[in-house]
């Protein structure tokens, strides 16, 4: 089962993983912060399970550009990102069946940080608990989830051969 575990320790774990990248997104798509778990890969977007989650089941999606604003996203690249959300919004509902699932591109206005990016991306949070709001399920003062590898990739299967019915 995924574990729970206190912020502090989660952001220690991050910083012995990959130490303190130029942006974590590129990092993380280059495989170089932990075990790259990606559900879906193509030359624009990469859909991935981040390895410290709120909320069991969370996806990320992000464009491979380094882009950190909309501004700087070509419509063409932000629309393959969205489509991918959906995608993937979908396949959460029919597998995770959570009360509800959020689909927000939120990321870090203070440079990079150890658990957040500049590099734009979306995230796709299953909801289980009728008491969360955004405001716990976008912090980790409550303490994160982390699993063992055969854990991620089970998850990451499932959400793989969903990926491929949608
Ligand atoms: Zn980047």
């Amino acid at each position: 089962m995924p574990t729970m575990i206190p912020r502090a320790e989660a952001l220690a774990r991050i910083r012995s993983e990959g130490g303190d990248p130029e942006c974590l997104m590129c990092a993380i798509a280059r495989g170089e912060v932990g075990e790259l778990h990606a559900v879906h890969e193509d030359d624009d977007v990469l859909v991935f399970l981040p390895r410290y989650v709120r909320c069991w089941g969370h996806v990320c999606i992000m464009p491979k550009a380094h882009v950190t604003s909309y501004a700087s996203a070509p419509i063409e690249l932000w629309s393959k990102v969205s489509i991918a959300g959906h995608r993937v919004a979908r396949l959460v509902e029919s597998l995770e069946r959570p009360r509800r699932c959020y689909l927000a591109s939120t990321g870090s206005s203070a440079g990079e940080l150890t658990q957040s990016s500049m590099h734009l991306h979306l995230h796709v949070i299953p909801v289980h608990d009728p008491e969360d709001r955004p405001a716990s399920v976008f912090s980790w003062q409550e303490g994160v989830f982390v699993a063992e590898r055969d854990e991620w990739i089970g998850l990451r299967d499932r959400y793989r051969e969903a990926w491929a019915r949608m």
